[in-house]
């Protein structure tokens, strides 16, 4: 069971981040006339000049999902990395915005270099119309 110790670190990380999502304020609740949300999501190497991950979307479930927004790192071998980008995004929600973009660097490491992802995104938002 060679493998063993690092799949369990990698579902405990998971696990810690399930948890925080069980313990934030759902997002209906912070932005209660949020009725759409979708984030495009980019991350690049700077160290590789040039080379990026493909670009994905995330669509974000209005009713259920947390008010926190953790991305995992792309590169397989980072560890302690990843994004939290739920400060930007709640501040452009709570303001209402419709179009936002930001941008996160990777704090992880991969082995003894430090991890070089930045990861930015771009938020496109629905409000119900007020009455
Ligand atoms: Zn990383």
């Amino acid at each position: 069971m060679q493998k063993f110790g690092r799949q369990s670190a990698a579902a405990q990380r998971a696990a810690e981040r399930r948890e925080r999502e069980d313990a934030a304020p759902r997002l209906v609740q912070e932005v209660p006339d949020l009725t759409s949300l979708r984030l495009e999501i980019e991350e690049t190497n700077e160290a590789a000049a040039g080379a990026s991950a493909p670009k994905y979307v995330r669509r974000v479930v209005i009713g259920s999902a947390p008010a926190l927004f953790l991305i995992q790192c792309g590169d397989p071998g980072c560890t302690d990395g990843g994004h939290d980008v739920t400060r930007p995004i709640m501040e452009a929600l709570r303001s209402h915005r419709t179009i936002f973009t930001g941008s996160d660097e990777c704090r992880g490491s991969i082995g003894p270099a430090s991890c070089t992802r930045v990861l930015r995104f771009e938020g496109t938002a629905e409000y119900a119309a007020r009455s």
